[in-house]
């Protein structure tokens, strides 16, 4: 066992012996490790600090609404503290957090099955749910303007004003030009939420496939909370269904998209089910809108790539 893992480990109050600690899992954005102690099995995360510049906020963040879900008896991930009681330790300028391992559980990168889309509504449904009374103020906005389309798109517009590379200015022409055409798409949900018409809520805000843990002992439930903030019910719908409903990966460039019908009603009707209770009607109304919206918003994000030039 590599020694530095041990001492991670080490810090944090697990049950039992330490016998093994080795990398698991498929995350991208943290570095995961299984943890087997003589008793318990924990997960251990090194927080990634490129992408989270405030960690401390951001484990207060996931503290302050894991508390809330298991207070209400609602399944989520249970942080282990370290022994000197914080919820992360700090070793090599590193920022290591802990989680009881869920067992028995199966993640899927894409969906097994039509049904399987009721499961991620019913899930989706019931975080917003138990979170619905939850005081969003508490929460720290570790990532600024992260879902904030109106604020993407003006970004988006000034790179393209700013770029004097006349050859890429021709080859995004087009994009431009269609961001215009959906201007009411893109103020439609800020908007919204600015003029109180829609509820702000916490907001998972990476509510794709692979966050969602399915067990037909122990429930399902949604994992990796580092996003968690204030948002809104259709950020986490829309995202979610943008990536469930298709027939391709997100970053494909050459295959036709197809949606899958029934995918999305599935979808819809487990989320209705537990959304029924806390959703108003022009939050159901926009559902379907909600897709357009969120795509449009995760396309515009490349600009990135071409600010700099
Ligand atoms: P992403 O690429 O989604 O951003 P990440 O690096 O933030 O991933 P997580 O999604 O938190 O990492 O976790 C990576 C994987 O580790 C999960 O997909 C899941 O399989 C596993 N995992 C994480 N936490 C737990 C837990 N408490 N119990 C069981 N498995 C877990
Ligand atoms: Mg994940």
């Amino acid at each position: 066992m590599d020694d530095f893992l041990f001492n991670v480990a080490n810090n944090f109050c697990l049950d039992g012996d330490i016998l093994d600690v080795f990398k698991y899992g498929n995350g991208l954005i943290n570095n995961t490790y299984l943890v087997i102690t003589s008793k318990e099995k924990y997960i251990i995360q090194r927080i990634n600090k490129y992408v989270f510049k405030k960690p401390e906020e951001l484990m207060e963040n996931v503290y302050l609404v894991t508390k809330y879900i298991i207070e209400k008896k609602g399944n989520t991930l249970e942080i282990i503290k370290t022994k000197d009681n914080k919820l992360f330790c700090l070793l090599n300028n590193c920022y290591f957090r802990c989680y009881k391992m869920k067992n028995d559980y199966q993640s899927f990168e894409y969906l097994d099955n039509e049904n399987r889309a009721y499961e991620v509504g019913v899930v989706i449904g019931e975080f917003q749910y138990l979170l619905s009374d939850f005081d969003f103020s508490k929460l720290n906005i570790t990532i600024p303007f992260f879902h904030d389309l109106r604020h993407r798109y003006i970004d988006l517009i000034k790179s393209f004003r700013n770029n004097k590379d006349i050859k890429i200015k021709n080859e995004v022409k087009e994009i431009i030009c269609y961001y215009l055409k959906e201007y009411h798409n893109i103020m439609l949900l800020p908007n919204l939420i600015e003029n109180e018409m829609i509820k702000k809520r916490v907001c998972h805000y990476d509510t794709k496939l692979n966050n969602f843990l399915f067990s037909k002992r122990s429930g399902n439930c949604l994992i990796d909370l580092d996003t968690v903030m204030p948002g809104c019910s259709l950020y986490d719908f829309g995202d979610c269904a943008r990536v469930i409903i298709t027939n391709v990966d997100e970053d494909d460039n050459n295959s036709k998209v197809l949606i899958n019908k029934n995918v999305f009603i599935n979808l819809c009707l487990g989320y209705l089910s537990i959304g029924k209770n806390y959703l108003n009607n022009l939050e159901i109304s926009l559902l379907v809108q909600s897709i357009k919206v969120i795509t449009l918003e995760l396309s515009a994000e490349d600009t990135s790539d071409w600010k700099n030039v």
